[in-house]
């Protein structure tokens, strides 16, 4: 009973226990016991010990809310059908929100599966036959996992232009190579012609050094 009434009464006291205990006169015995005991009732049990519990629970709270904020985040910023970022549909012809809004729709999903499950499966068309027969499989692999139709013509386009640049670019460097090749033909030709230019000097000169080695024999 003791224990139960020191909590009862001390918790919900400031200043602890010391507060609803009899004021000790200060010429008792155990007056110095009694000052040691209250002051460490209450930097035990009210300071440190129900901060503890506060700080526990303001913790917990902390950490719900932003995991909550985490979750907003989350559902504010990535395509709730194909799991996309926003920052996939910078600089793109679409944007973040006409994707979520026109292109992957959740509610248009959720209208398709519906529409598979009340159809008449004789009236099915393709793609419902083949949504029905994924969504009685429990299987999600008709979902567009991380890609978008937009995304992939964009980068269809991207990849067209970038072959057609290294096309130009491949017929610019055939250009320069035939201009190379007639250079230095033309470079070729203009050294056999000095060649045989040479070659006649010096026929000439051979000619020459015989015609005076005769006239000096004569
Ligand atoms: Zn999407």
């Amino acid at each position: 009973m003791c224990i139960v009434t020191t909590l009862n009464q001390g918790l919900r006291n400031g200043g602890g226990i010391g507060d609803i205990l009899r004021a000790p006169s200060s010429q008792e015995p155990l007056f110095a016991a009694r000052v040691v005991y209250d002051m460490l009732f209450f930097f035990i049990v009210i300071i440190i010990v129900l901060n503890l519990i506060f700080g526990v629970i303001i913790d917990t709270f902390a950490d719900l809310r932003s995991e909550k904020q985490q979750k907003e985040l989350i559902l504010k910023n990535t395509c709730f059908i194909c799991g996309l970022n926003r920052s996939a549909f910078d600089n793109k012809t679409v944007s973040f929100e006409e994707h979520i809004k026109c292109e992957h729709n959740m509610w248009h999903y959720l209208y398709f599966i519906v529409l598979v499950k009340v159809k008449d499966p004789t009236e099915f068309t393709g793609p419902e036959s083949y949504v029905y027969a994924m969504v009685k499989d429990r299987n999600l692999d008709w979902f567009p996992r991380l890609r978008a139709m937009s995304l992939a013509a964009d980068e269809g386009e991207g990849e067209q232009i970038e072959l057609r640049s290294l096309q130009n670019q491949l017929e610019n460097t055939q250009l320069v190579v035939k201009a190379l090749s007639q250079q230095l033909s033309q470079l070729r030709d203009q050294v056999f012609f000095f060649l045989s230019l040479l070659l006649s000097i010096y026929d000439y000169l051979i000619s020459l050094c015989d015609n005076y080695a005769c006239l000096s024999q004569w």
